[in-house]
């Protein structure tokens, strides 16, 4: 019997989504690079602590750990060799036609808006920074969800970062004089 009246903790969640980014090699200034390559041009006195300030944001999202949660998870049972067939198949060789990764990376960024949404395709088209090394296939690990995942949070956390620009620029104001956003 399963107890469905137990609700988990937010802290619980949050940690166990950092825990997995960990576990699959990704740190938070890897998602914070990309950040700053999307939103420097526009961004002045944009630092790398800025981005990583707004992925850490991102990071609380229930929305976001949620997916993050599901989608490694999916990789891991994957990579042990655990999933039924033909799914297990699928998520091995990231079949072209599968997409469930992708449209669950597209779900996360709901939160953010439009810009997050188009930001989005833009990282999972061009693969930028660390994108492009786990979107390779080595054949030893799986990480058909977590590229994805990663370009959704950079995307999230770079639409983030344009809505507070556009609110300092209406008081005059630019990053240069916000350590802390
Ligand atoms: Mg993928």
């Amino acid at each position: 019997m399963f107890n469905t009246n137990l609700k988990v903790h937010s802290k619980e969640v949050t940690d166990a989504t950092y825990a997995a980014l960990a576990r699959r090699g990704v740190t938070i200034r890897d998602i914070a690079e990309i950040v700053y390559d999307v939103q420097s041009p526009y961004s002045k006195g944009l630092t790398l602590e800025h981005c990583e300030q707004s992925v850490h944001k991102v990071l609380q999202k229930r929305e976001v750990q949620h997916a993050v949660l599901v989608g490694i998870e999916l990789d891991e049972l994957a990579e042990k060799g655990l999933l039924s067939e033909p799914l297990q198949q699928l998520i091995v060789s990231d079949e072209s036609l599968f997409g469930i990764d992708e449209t669950l990376a597209v779900g996360a960024t709901q939160s953010y808006g439009s810009i997050a949404l188009t930001t989005y395709g833009h990282l999972d088209k061009e693969k930028v920074g660390i994108i492009n090394h786990l979107d390779s296939k080595d054949g030893k690990c799986v990480n058909t969800f977590l590229d994805d995942l990663v370009g959704s949070i950079a995307a999230c956390a770079s639409a983030r970062l344009a809505h507070t620009v556009r609110d300092l620029e209406e008081r005059g104001e630019t990053l240069e004089t916000h350590a802390f956003i």
